[in-house]
């Protein structure tokens, strides 16, 4: 048997402290719970994002590819362009009116 901790204003104030937290933590876990019940009442085959901390897969599991290597045809001057120049280009192409 241990002996029985003497009441402090530290002690119970610890106590109610952590009974706080305690019943904080449940609450965010129940209505988390609860919430994804619902998702996946609603949205039986959902796939879940996939979460890469190094940066090189997607959040559908595919590999990602450079920007640069895919190109896009300019509906308005028929040009090939590069996918991270095509917003610079479009605002270039319409902006001034069209074709050249
Ligand atoms: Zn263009």
């Amino acid at each position: 048997m241990t002996d029985p901790v003497p009441e402090t204003v530290e002690t119970l104030s610890s106590g109610i402290y952590s009974n706080l937290i305690t019943s904080i933590i449940q609450d965010i876990v129940a209505r988390e719970t609860a919430k994804q019940r619902l998702l996946n009442s609603r949205y039986p085959n959902l796939i879940p994002y996939v979460r890469d901390d190094t940066g090189q897969i997607d959040i559908n599991g595919n590999p990602k590819t450079q920007e640069s290597s895919k190109y896009f045809t300019c509906k308005n001057c028929g040009r090939e362009i590069s996918a991270n120049r095509f917003a610079a280009h479009l605002e270039r192409c319409l902006g001034r009116g069209g074709r050249r």
